[in-house]
């Protein structure tokens, strides 16, 4: 694998002008901004996205953090966002009007498809799920009011991975827009806008924090949307602290190291859970079987540490059995982070579109930075003891 992510990771956003010879972008906290003179604020006015205006906006910290993820993805501009939520919402908000229809992938983040389904219908837009297999067929769904296309690459619970490619150009012959929420592989393994897509999105809660201690979301646009972005998080006066932003760039610059080692790490979680008497199917996107598995291999440089399993048999509410004396397992929503989590689900209840064949629960799996054999030992014990108790 080329290392080039790997050296522009530590590079951008960088320079030494921007940070007077610190090796990290200082941390500005600021509301207000002075001016030298009547004509320099009026310049700032006619140039707020440009230049440090006023903390709304963000500050040099926040610039230097936003350089670097529009730089990673390829785009024209990024904004941080006070979460990953917020950032989904501030892109729809973004592009869509009254009377607008969109598609949303049947397999997206729960939030996303509340979003869609409360406050978007009360403002007139219609939503419509979809299979996030579809690829080209997404075509079909059309309507002449179809104003965008929102899809995870891949399903962040049950890993379905998209063609992005084929939707990108079918949007884009009927007019509208493609976003892509890529918090799963981060901007190291993939880039969505170089595929056709016109925005991208992370949860930089996530992976690029890395370290489960700030909420963050982020936008990239491409080419040509830098300016209704840059407006629609003004408009909104969203804005993630400059604390936050340092805290973030912070976990950027390891996040080449970091993700080399959850993906490997999960290669070996995943494998050893592969062919166990209680595991009907390992669900990541690097094995094959994984719907949408030779389109990881086509678009994707690596996988990141989540995936999930699905148990032959079971019952949601007996998970405790299962996860209540792990050791390494931690119980608890996110990931991304240093420490590997475990999270019990039933998709069925979550999609409306496609079908969900499961003969038991799923179990989400954040695979962190420990020792994969301690990680697959406490997941063999935790099978165990609920293959004992629950029948
Ligand atoms: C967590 C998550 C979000 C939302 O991010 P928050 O920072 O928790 O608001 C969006 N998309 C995906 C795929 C996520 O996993």
């Amino acid at each position: 694998m080329s290392k080039r992510k790997d050296t522009e990771v530590i590079k951008a956003g960088d320079g030494p002008a921007r940070k007077h010879h610190v090796a990290n972008t200082p941390v500005y906290h600021a509301s207000t901004v002075t001016f030298d003179s009547y004509a320099e604020l009026r310049h700032g006015v006619r140039h707020m996205d440009e230049q440090f205006f006023y903390g709304r906006m963000g500050s040099p910290t926040q610039f230097a953090l936003e350089q670097a993820l529009a730089d990673l993805e390829g785009g024209a501009a990024a904004k941080l966002f006070p979460s990953g939520m917020a950032a989904v919402a501030a892109a729809i908000f973004s592009l869509v009007r009254a009377g607008d229809h969109i598609l949303v992938a049947d397999n997206v983040y729960e939030p996303v498809r509340k979003l869609a389904g409360t406050m978007l219908k009360r403002l007139g837009v219609t939503c419509e799920f979809f299979d996030s297999q579809i690829g080209a067929g997404i075509g079909a769904h059309f309507t002449d009011q179809t104003r965008l296309v929102f899809v995870e690459a891949p399903g962040s619970l049950t890993f379905e991975m998209p063609d992005i490619k084929a939707m990108a150009g079918v949007a884009k012959a009927r007019g509208a827009y493609l976003l892509v929420d890529n918090t799963w592989a981060t901007p190291l393994y993939f880039n969505p806008l170089s595929q056709g897509a016109d925005y991208v999105i992370h949860a930089a809660t996530k992976y690029i924090v890395g370290h489960s201690d700030v909420m963050m979301g982020i936008v990239v646009a491409r080419q040509g949307l830098e300016k209704r972005l840059r407006r629609m998080a003004r408009q909104l006066g969203q804005v993630s602290s400059p604390d936050d932003a340092y805290l973030a760039h912070r976990g950027l610059k390891t996040l080449a190291v970091r993700l080399e080692r959850h993906q490997q790490n999960a290669l070996e979680v995943a494998a050893a859970m592969v062919g166990h008497p209680l595991v009907d199917r390992v669900l990541h996107p690097a094995f094959e079987g994984t719907p949408g598995h030779h389109i990881w291999q086509r678009d994707f440089s690596g996988a990141s540490g989540l995936f999930s399993i699905v148990l032959k048999r079971g019952r949601m509410e007996d998970m405790g059995a299962l996860v209540d004396q792990m050791v390494h397992f931690r119980l608890g929503f996110s990931w991304g982070g240093f420490e590997s989590l475990i999270l019990p689900a039933d998709p069925a209840t979550m999609r409306t579109a496609t079908a969900w064949q499961g003969p038991g629960p799923l179990l989400r799996l954040s695979v962190g930075l420990e020792d994969p054999a301690d990680l697959v030992a406490d997941l063999e014990a935790a099978l165990g003891r609920f293959d004992k108790t629950a029948r």
